[in-house]
């Protein structure tokens, strides 16, 4: 279906759960947030209504995500039914890479083609400290287990000054020898976090420094490119993908809309509206659902606003929404 701005919109990201195994400095405050009540978090069964009812309207392909979606119990149960609905082209999935290690096969098995994994450090102190307290080795060896269960990868590095910008021709470097796609991800201030300003680094100031160490070359965008410019080095296996969504949003090609594990549908990742779909969710009131979500397509802002007035946009952890 389209939008009032004419783009079609054919990808939901459903967050399957609020909790985290982890506790990133970029995304959380040290405490944690305040978990959802069990009773307040929607069950399998109805987030399968909620895309049943999104496939009629043209969605295509789902991401589950999170907090962390594979810390979720019965995850790979509904990875099939979903997998099982009529209309769904592609299941994706963005995961911290803790509990991969043990999931990866199940997920593929289960009809997931597409993995992002979190990776912003490839040096084990730094990860410790960026997620407070994650082992890298664990997510190391899940992308293993991924790579040989056929999956796609992407990984995604949240680029921070003075965190770990010094690591990033290390991750472009991994495109060489690995089919991956890394993506270099702007860090946004959802939370304003101290300091904030201090640590964002340009997706232009990334490519002038990955520039001056390879030998790039554009690609053209395709269906499965997201928001990312994707480049490559020279002869590699994989490719490098830069996204933006502080200095250049992308918001006139955005396809996509959200809903939360707790059933609030969100036409935009900054917007501070939400649509409530709990009231929609009986067996018989799959008419409404659909109506529902049509009003979170057409209410599509044209763009946001989080990279020219970061004030515009209520501070808010992306564990709470998916990301
Ligand atoms: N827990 C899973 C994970 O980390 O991949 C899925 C949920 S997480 C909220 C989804 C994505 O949001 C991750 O790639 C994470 O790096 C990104 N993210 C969270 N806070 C961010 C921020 N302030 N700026 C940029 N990306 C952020
Ligand atoms: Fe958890 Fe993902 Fe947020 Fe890190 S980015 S705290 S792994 S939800």
């Amino acid at each position: 279906m389209k939008d009032s701005f004419g783009r079609n919109i054919n990808y939901l990201r459903l967050s399957i759960t609020d909790r985290c195994n982890l506790r990133c400095h970029y995304c959380m405050p040290a405490a944690g947030i305040q978990s959802q009540h069990h009773d307040d978090i929607l069950r399998y069964d109805e987030m399968l209504r909620i895309v049943a009812a999104a496939t009629t309207l043209g969605i295509r392909k789902i991401r589950i995500t999170g907090g962390e979606p594979l810390v979720r119990k019965g995850v790979i149960g509904f990875l099939e039914q979903l997998a099982a609905l009529e209309g769904i082209e592609e299941i994706a999935l963005t995961t911290n890479g803790i509990l991969l290690a043990d999931y990866a096969r199940a997920l593929s098995d289960a009809g997931v083609n597409r993995l992002n994994i979190s990776l912003d450090s490839l040096n084990p102190h730094t990860f410790n400290e960026i997620t407070r307290g994650g082992e890298l080795k664990r997510v190391l060896a899940g992308i293993d287990e991924a790579e040989q269960s056929g999956m796609k990868i992407k990984l995604n590095m949240v680029a921070m000054r003075g965190v770990n910008d010094h690591e990033l021709l290390d991750f472009a470097a991994l495109s060489q020898h690995h089919p991956w796609s890394v993506r270099f991800i702007e860090y946004m201030p959802t939370i304003r976090e101290q300091q904030w300003q201090q640590r964002i680094i340009s997706g232009a100031d990334i490519l002038v420094l990955l520039n001056k160490h390879y030998q790039l070359e554009p690609l053209t965008s395709d269906h499965f490119c997201g928001p990312a410019r994707p480049y490559r080095i020279a002869g590699a296996a994989g490719t490098i993908g830069i996204i933006t969504p502080m200095s250049e949003h992308f918001c006139g090609s955005c396809n996509r809309i959200r809903v939360t594990s707790t059933g609030q549908a969100k036409s935009c990742l900054m917007s501070n509206e939400n649509i409530d779909l709990r009231p929609s969710l009986g067996v018989r009131q799959q008419t409404e659902l659909i109506d529902a979500l049509k009003k979170v397509i057409c209410g599509k802002p044209e763009y946001h606003r989080l990279g020219s007035d970061p004030d515009s946009t209520t501070p808010f952890s992306m564990a709470s929404i998916g990301g």
